[in-house]
């Protein structure tokens, strides 16, 4: 079957970078990663906390958007990424009776490339699917891939629930990324865990979940 991974939040930790760069945009930001995480996994937008906390106008957050855009794939922010512990361990053995994919929403393709290659993780995925922002998730993955009823969807958002659901496929949403268990339990996974490292391959392949 296939199995089909999100990038960010999923098999790395983007979270120091989301972090990182928020602070170096928002210069009176006092937020710790704490309390700047907590905000966005209770689905709290950027905007939001821009308006509210930061008295921004419209036109102040909408610099920062485009700022936010243009930096958030920089080298410099990118180094801030590690994969989550044990994670090549995971995809090596599921690769040997699955084909694996990586779906991002990166905006560069290469950048992505690379980052995986720096992973050492090229040989792992049968394809890494980039929308670079051009297609959704979905689309690019029927165009791409056969899917069948079996294959998964594995994310850390509402976005990728519902990127498996429009698939036909079964979704397992995971916590180690920048939603909380209320803010994905409305999307109705399949399944929620923690990490990826809690996908249970033998269950999911025998469908008992
Ligand atoms: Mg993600």
């Amino acid at each position: 079957m296939n199995i089909f991974f999100d990038l960010d939040g999923t098999l790395i930790d983007s979270r120091p970078r989301l972090y990182q760069l928020f602070q170096s945009l928002v210069l009176n930001s006092e937020l710790s990663f704490h309390q700047y995480w907590d905000l966005k996994r209770d689905k709290i937008s950027h905007k939001e906390i821009l308006l509210s906390k930061f008295n921004y106008s419209n036109e102040q957050y909408n610099n920062f958007e485009k700022k936010w855009m243009s930096e958030i794939e920089l080298e410099k922010w990118l180094q801030l990424d590690t994969p989550f512990e044990g994670i090549v361990d995971l995809l090596m053995r599921l690769s040997k009776n699955h084909s694996l994919f990586v779906v991002t929403a990166r905006q560069s393709e290469s950048t992505a490339l690379s980052q995986i290659k720096s992973f050492g993780w090229e040989n792992i995925f049968t394809k890494v699917l980039v929308t670079q922002q051009q297609q959704e998730k979905h689309s690019l993955i029927k165009d791409t891939v056969e899917i069948t009823p079996e294959d998964w969807f594995i994310g850390d958002t509402g976005k990728d629930i519902q990127t498996g659901k429009l698939l036909g496929i079964r979704t397992a949403a995971v916590l180690s990324g920048f939603l909380s268990k209320k803010s994905l339990l409305p999307y109705q996974p399949d399944i929620i865990i923690n990490t990826v490292l809690d996908l249970n391959i033998d269950k999911i392949t025998n469908r008992k979940l």
